[in-house]
């Protein structure tokens, strides 16, 4: 349902993306390692187009992305096709990125009544529903503040399953955490993964990758060097490069 094929992208002279592909079926979850810098990050924002890669295509359930070009730059041709992928692929920081002046439930129901036209009172209602299932029914009336990190990521995870995404896209979820908090989380990304929603999620923690991964890809300075299935990726490596990383990750 999404395929990203020779994806390029530099900024300015720094070339962070070395033509890379990927290709995400319903129900996979992909775990994306690297080490810092690597542009981990980079690929991940370059699937929602949060960064415009300069080259590469990008095919979302069979439609391709058109471009155009602006002022010598590669741009997207169709704001529709944009805000159609912006849409569908809910995206999850490293820093919850919650809106402070808004309260949890206020939260989870501003994209899907401002963006889907949903009635506030059923967006309310299934957005209690959504925190509820991650732990945190008892906070929708609390404010960002008020929570703990561990709760304010379910509440950013909840937010972006409010939208029924196709692909939900994490970029190192748990890594503000403390352990404990980073549990909960934990926890509820393998929820997700058992009932079979599809992910690309960007982690150092090899254990969450290893127990919710199908797919696991190493990245080293912006190419593809290994990838394959996780317990097999990470118990045989191949290349020099990963084995180095993991056990510096050790
Ligand atoms: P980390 O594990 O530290 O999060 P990462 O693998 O996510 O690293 P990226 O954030 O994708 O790495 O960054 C890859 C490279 O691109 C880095 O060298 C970074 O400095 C550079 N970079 C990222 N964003 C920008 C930007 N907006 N402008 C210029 N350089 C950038
Ligand atoms: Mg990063």
């Amino acid at each position: 349902i999404l395929s990203l094929k020779g994806i390029h992208k530099s900024y300015g002279d720094l070339e962070v993306l070395k033509g890379i592909d990927i290709t995400a079926h319903k129900g996979d979850v992909i775990a994306l390692i690297g080490s810092s810098g690597s542009g981990k990050s980079t690929l991940i924002r370059c699937a929602n187009l949060l960064e415009v890669p300069q080259q590469g295509d990008i095919i979302f359930k069979g439609d391709a992305l058109r471009w155009t070009e602006k002022r010598g730059q590669r741009v997207p041709a169709d704001d529709e096709q944009v805000r159609n992928l912006r849409t569908h692929l809910s995206m999850v920081f490293q820093q919850f990125n919650l809106w402070s002046h808004m309260t949890i439930l206020d939260n989870v129901i501003e994209a899907p009544v401002t963006v889907l036209g949903q009635a506030r009172n059923d967006a309310a209602s299934k957005g209690r529903a959504l925190l509820k299932k991650v732990g945190i029914g008892d906070k929708c009336d609390q404010y960002p503040a008020q929570l703990s990190g561990g709760q304010q990521q379910r509440a950013a995870i909840a937010r972006g399953l409010a939208m029924s995404p196709t692909a939900m896209l994490f970029d190192e979820p748990t890594s503000a955490l403390d352990p404990e908090l980073e549990a909960e989380v934990v926890k509820v990304i393998k929820d997700l993964a058992r009932d079979g929603t599809t992910m690309i999620i960007v982690t150092h923690d090899m254990k969450l990758a290893r127990d919710v991964a199908n797919h696991l890809i190493f990245l080293h300075q912006g190419q593809i060097e290994e990838q394959g299935v996780p317990s097999d990726v990470l118990d045989h490596p191949k290349s020099e490069r990963l084995q180095q990383f993991l056990s510096a990750t050790l």
